[in-house]
């Protein structure tokens, strides 16, 4: 997590980048810093918002041309000032994304040196390191290298010298980075989407690469092939050149990408306070910009032979998988297996047939990890990623990809129907490759998949009534969400998304599971919403509400037109949403991202940047 942003440029970069931040604080909030390169080496920190630095730094004016800044989460160390980044030392400023496992003993080995430290963070043995290899002759970039070779963890690195003002070091092993240039700029983020209207392109830094930083140019170097001949000694300097000669065509073979604006306002000139209900609001076109990326696109002969598939993915892309699971072994007539990343890998099962790997940030640490046990086996990999260059969307064999825009709000609101949505056309596309399946079904779900961007824009106009219900949420301060088959898995994420943006208590369950204990929570006035689609399941998982309601809950109950006469016998309160059955899943979830959005400004909570969390989660 943490965001990440450096800049060199022709004048004074602070404000450059506090803006950049601010776009990053979807990353961590904790406390926010930059530090400037050149004599003295200023770095301003606070504890707090990205934008809280505004007014230290007004009162400063920082003339440095080349700079770093960070807006933190918290792995090691409280959300304190001294644990904020940049954290600096010896000449040596440090913005660090990750966590270094062997930090520990680092320490140990450095304060037997004479160092001393500042802060609690795993992160601050990086600028002592650094500086214990200047103070031995090396240059800022050696020792950067150096630096690297030892640490052992996932990091991305952004680093300034008091030596060298004009220049911006950056290291890239396990979390996200960038390098972006434009005109006299070159720049490096967490997430390029912070550069914009700052640099024109950008690209992603390889696994264990350093990049060097300056009006110039950006040079590359990997971490690994410098090592030193035994009894050779150190030479000043050392020998980076060699490297170089190489790396303008490492350089040029990089794609370099349009840097775009993802606050841009939308075609249809409306404002929203928050980029959450923006993105609630852009899911048509998120869904329909998905559906044109994976039209024609073959599936990989691997895939087609498989009939045993893993979802494997955290949080609402866990649930994405499970809402879909249904309908991809329907349509395909195979197995789909469903795991919780950060579970599955320390499993010692093997793993069997192709993981589908399911993550908007392409990033997510313990899917990575998860991936690495089908590697380790030869298996195939799909990734199903809403960014494209990133570590899951390149290391996959295949990218399903989805394709619904930067989503900048911290709860996943498009990217999940979008998600949707690509599993569904992946189980069209499997039945129809691999000639398994349920022919009939698979033109009856196309067709709804082509009616979902609609579908979600009429389920838009349900937000009055989603306010109303919010409102009684609120005063209730909890709330169970209940279904069967793929209503159970959006019951799920219906409680997911009103916990993340409203921190009320709040339970999804399968309807069918309330019987063997969980009922037991039920008292008079128990706000209960139930997913109850006007399919073949609808007269079971009626029965399970009229069990909650006979218990003194307020059923609410989720329908389409089809549902609603059956409903209305059992729940308090029906709401019919536009579509039918098979297009439910959409519709119903835009609701519940409606709910939780209210319920959280009934609340008066930040609902794009709610506490305790961070979008992508790129520690383990
Ligand atoms: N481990 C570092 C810290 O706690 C960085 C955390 C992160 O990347 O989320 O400060």
């Amino acid at each position: 997590m943490c965001g990440i942003v450096g800049m060199v440029n022709g004048h004074p970069v602070a404000a450059d980048l506090v803006a950049a931040l601010g776009r990053l604080e979807y990353r961590g909030y904790d406390s926010a810093g930059v530090a400037l390169a050149g004599p003295g080496l200023p770095v301003h920190r606070i504890l707090g918002r990205a934008t809280d630095l505004v007014p230290v730094l007004e009162a400063e004016s920082p003339q440095g041309h080349a700079g770093i800044g960070h807006t933190r989460w918290a792995t090691h160390g409280r959300a304190e000032l001294r644990n904020a980044h940049p954290h600096r030392h010896g000449g040596v400023a440090v913005v660090h994304n990750g966590i270094i496992e062997n930090h520990d003993v680092l320490r140990r080995q450095l304060r037997e040196k004479g160092h001393h430290f500042a802060s609690d963070t795993d992160s601050e043995v990086i600028p002592h390191l650094m500086s214990e290899a200047l103070a031995q002759g090396c240059s800022p970039v050696e020792a950067l290298l150096e630096t690297c070779r030892v640490l052992k963890g996932a990091y991305a690195i952004a680093a300034v010298t008091a030596a060298e003002p004009d220049r911006l070091l950056v290291a890239r092993m396990g979390s996200p980075l960038v390098v972006a240039r434009g005109q006299g700029v070159a720049a490096t983020a967490s997430d390029p989407a912070a550069l914009a209207g700052m640099a024109h392109e950008y690209a992603a830094l390889a696994e264990g690469e350093i990049a060097e930083l300056t009006g110039e140019g950006i040079h590359f170097h990997p971490i690994r092939i410098q090592e030193r001949r035994r009894g050779e000694r150190r030479q000043q300097p050392r020998p980076v050149t060699v490297e170089r000669r190489g790396q303008g065509r490492r350089a040029e073979q990089r794609s370099w990408q349009l840097i775009a604006d993802p606050t841009a306002a939308r075609a249809d000139g409306r404002i929203f306070t928050h980029h959450t209900r923006r993105e609630i609001a852009e899911q048509p076109e998120a869904l329909a910009a998905t559906d044109a990326a994976l039209r024609g696109l073959a599936l990989a002969p691997a895939v087609v032979a498989c009939d045993r598939f893993t979802v494997i993915a955290c949080g609402s892309s866990l649930f994405a998988g499970a809402v879909a699971r249904d309908a991809i072994e329907r349509a395909a007539g195979v197995t789909v297996d469903l795991e919780v990343a950060s579970e599955y890998r320390d499993r010692s099962a093997p793993p069997r047939g192709v993981a589908l790997l399911i993550s908007q940030s392409g990033e997510t640490a313990d899917t990575i990890a998860a991936m690495a046990r089908f590697r380790a086996d030869g298996l195939p990999a799909i990734g199903m990623v809403n960014v494209r260059e990133s570590a899951i969307g390149r290391a996959a064999e295949m990218v399903w990809p989805v394709t619904a825009g930067q989503e900048i709000g911290v709860a996943a609101t498009k990217s999940f129907t979008s998600q949707l949505l690509a599993l569904m056309r992946f189980g069209i596309a499997l039945g129809e490759a691999r000639g398994t399946g349920d022919a009939a079904y698979r033109v009856a779900l196309a067709h709804a998949l082509d009616a979902a961007p609609g579908i979600c824009a009429e389920a838009e106009k349900s937000e009055p009534i989603a306010r109303i219900l919010a409102q009684r949420i609120a005063g209730e301060g909890e709330a169970l969400f209940i279904g069967r088959g793929w209503g159970a898995a959006l019951a799920q994420e219906g409680a997911l998304k009103l916990k993340e943006l409203s921190y009320l208590r709040a339970q999804g369950y399968p309807a069918g599971e309330l019987k063997h204990g969980p009922i037991a929570v039920i008292r008079e006035g128990s706000p209960v919403i139930v997913c109850t689609p006007g399919d073949a399941g609808q007269a079971k998982v009626l029965a399970n509400a009229s069990a909650v309601a006979a218990r003194g809950a307020r059923v609410v109950a989720l329908t389409d037109a089809s549902g609603a006469e059956a409903a209305s016998g059992t729940a308090a309160e029906t709401i019919t949403l536009p579509g039918d059955a098979l297009t439910a899943p959409f519709a119903q979830a835009v609701f519940m991202q409606l709910l939780a959005y209210h319920t959280a400004l009934a609340l008066g909570h930040d609902v794009d940047r709610p506490r305790n969390l961070a979008k992508s989660v790129t520690v383990e």
